[in-house]
């Protein structure tokens, strides 16, 4: 870790101290859950924020492959390792493999941090509730959500190496690439909430998560937002289900990590599901099984947002893709784990529409890169680098992709003997795979490199595709027979007539998305999120303001 001196904790109370009942209880503490815990607190209600994963401080993130191998669960069904609260959730599957983060703060502690809304045909599809596009709620999210995380290119993008590298690329094929909008302070000041952040230093490892305190992530904006406004936040705890109470619901929780049956019982006028894609997905079945009607279509329209993470080997610039820490292991700075993108859009099909980022890895998975690549047949390269270190010789060439397009949401989330498990038999024949292959060794090959999909690829995790964008499982939809909650997030309540919701319990997260965005998630979560409580705010009459301090 960082030599940095840290404070244990800061947005989070001890379990110890969590009350029996609540007004709202938020579970998970990412995108959707920050936002509603914000915007609830400020409207005077007793909120408390439930979260699986540990409090994580600047400074406290990995720095050596150690620490980073200690901050990973693998889990599958051939595999169960590390701990239950690691910062990375690897979920190897059949079809497909997925890694979400687990934290306070969710995903936006070890995320780029690229901040990008869709194409408008994204909203124009009719999967989508009609409320969506008449209401025109969801500009006001969009801007709410940037006024709070303030996305922004940094000044210097275009001189980082791995910038120049994919400008050389895009212009031999004729699109130059733009920098990308990131949820990073470039300069020392205070984020939407007055928390105090640090300049970025261009260190690469905004993806093992920040130890300069330059990131703005969820912690560092809204949950300290809620927390100020009195909301109670809690780590360690990880939900199971929830059920109908005798005044309200009850939340059913154990300490994250205890295989027994869950001991903490929280009752709550409001639940708000904010667990991600996977988490809120997991607890909807549960608490189906355990007798809430919740609609059929629960687990459905899971999109890997067309996402993948590629390699190109033995490009002929310099390309400076692995993060060099902080402190700093050399001097060079590389840029945030995304400085430039190149956006590729079809007009006329949107499915075919690609958006290429240059990425950074960060610096404490670096002594295990040469590992990766042998199995591919670069051993000179890789034993040369075992020798001189990733910061010299052919790793400085290595190229690093976060490519982002469309896919069909055919996934499907079930929970098999009690663990949540993903299927998707056509996964890797979607289309998508083969659009992102051909157009990244396109641009690998115009500055003389080769594209490497898969580096891992092999007996252990197999040759399956992996995305860190999951979205869906909950979706939004015009009715129960087409989605799990309504335009406002509210639980489609299948036991009773029509399009009846359960009153109080909301799902607000990346589950609800019922469609792949084709660019990163993010902003659009918080959009969901900021327009989910605007809709609250008139249908409860409740009042907050959502300008930051
Ligand atoms: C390496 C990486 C890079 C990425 N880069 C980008 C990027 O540049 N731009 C972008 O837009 N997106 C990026 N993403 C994706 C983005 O971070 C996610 O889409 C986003 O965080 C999802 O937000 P969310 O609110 O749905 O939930 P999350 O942020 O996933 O938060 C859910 C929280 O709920 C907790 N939880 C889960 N289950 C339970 C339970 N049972 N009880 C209590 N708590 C629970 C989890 O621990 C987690 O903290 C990246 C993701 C990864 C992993
Ligand atoms: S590049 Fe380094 S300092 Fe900047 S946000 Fe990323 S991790 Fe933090």
């Amino acid at each position: 870790m960082s030599s940095r001196p840290v404070r244990e904790s800061v947005l989070t109370r001890p379990r110890s101290e969590i009350a029996r009942r609540y007004d709202v209880v938020i579970v998970g503490s990412g995108y959707g859950g920050g936002v509603s815990a914000s915007r609830l607190a400020r409207a005077g209600k007793r909120v408390a924020v439930i979260e699986k994963g540990r409090e994580l401080q600047p400074g406290q993130f990995p720095t050596r492959f150690p620490e980073l191998r200690n901050e990973m669960r693998l889990s599958g069904h051939r595999i169960n390792v590390g701990r239950a609260d690691a910062l990375f959730d690897v979920r190897l599957g059949d079809d497909m493999h997925v890694v979400v983060g687990c934290g306070v703060g969710g995903g936006s502690l070890i995320n780029a941090g690229v901040a990008l809304k869709p194409d408008p045909r994204v909203f124009a599809d009719s999967v989508w509730p009609g409320e969506l596009a008449q209401d025109g709620l969801i500009e006001e999210g969009y801007r709410r959500a940037r006024a709070w995380l303030r996305p922004a290119a940094a000044p210097d993008a275009a001189r980082m190496s791995k910038f120049q590298a994919l400008d050389l690329a895009g212009t031999a094929r004729g699109q130059r690439p733009e920098p990308a909008p990131v949820t990073i302070a470039f300069e020392a000041g205070t984020s939407a909430s007055g928390t105090p952040l640090a300049a970025c230093t261009r260190c690469g490892d905004c993806c093992g998560g920040c130890n300069v305190g330059a990131k703005v992530t969820v912690a560092a904006t809204y949950l300290t937002d809620a927390r100020r406004h009195g909301a109670d936040i809690f780590a360690g705890i990880a939900v199971d289900h929830v059920r109908k109470g005798p005044d309200g619901w009850q939340v059913v929780a154990g300490a994250t990590g205890d295989t027994g049956a869950p001991t903490t019982l929280i009752e709550a006028g409001m639940v708000i599901l904010s667990a991600g894609t996977l988490g809120s997905t997991e607890i909807l079945l549960r608490s189906r099984a355990a007798g809430l009607p919740v609609s059929e279509r629960a687990g459905e329209r899971f999109s890997a947002n067309g996402d993948i993470i590629a390699f190109g080997w033995g490009a002929k610039p310099i390309v400076n893709a692995i993060g060099i820490g902080h402190p700093p292991r050399v001097e060079t700075p590389v840029g945030a784990a995304v400085s430039g993108q190149i956006a590729y859009v079809d007009e006329s099909d949107l499915a075919r529409s690609v958006t290429v980022q240059e990425g950074v890895l960060p610096s404490a998975i670096a002594p295990a890169l040469p590992l990766m690549f042998l199995p591919n047949g670069r051993l000179l390269g890789a034993l040369q680098s075992l020798v001189s270190g990733v910061y010299n010789g052919p790793f400085r060439h290595l190229q690093t992709f976060f490519a982002v397009s469309h896919d069909s949401a055919a996934g499907r989330l079930g929970l098999e003997d009690g663990r949540l498990v993903l299927r998707w038999p056509g996964a890797k024949s979607e289309p998508v795979f083969e659009r992102l292959n051909e157009t990244l060794t396109g641009i690998v090959g115009a500055v003389g490199g080769s594209y490497v999909a898969n580096p891992l690829a092999g007996p252990m995790i197999g040759d399956q595709p992996a995305t860190a964008h999951p979205l869906g499982g909950a979706v939004m939809a015009r009715s129960r027979d087409t989605g799990v909650v309504d335009h406002a997030s509210r639980l489609f309540d299948p036991s009773r007539p029509g399009q009846a919701v359960h009153e109080g319990l909301y799902v607000i997260d990346g589950s609800i998305v019922p469609r792949s965005l084709g660019c990163n998630p993010l902003l659009t979560i918080t959009a969901l999120a900021e327009r989910a409580m605007l809709h609250m705010e008139r249908d409860l009459g409740l009042r907050f303001s959502p300008d930051p301090l």
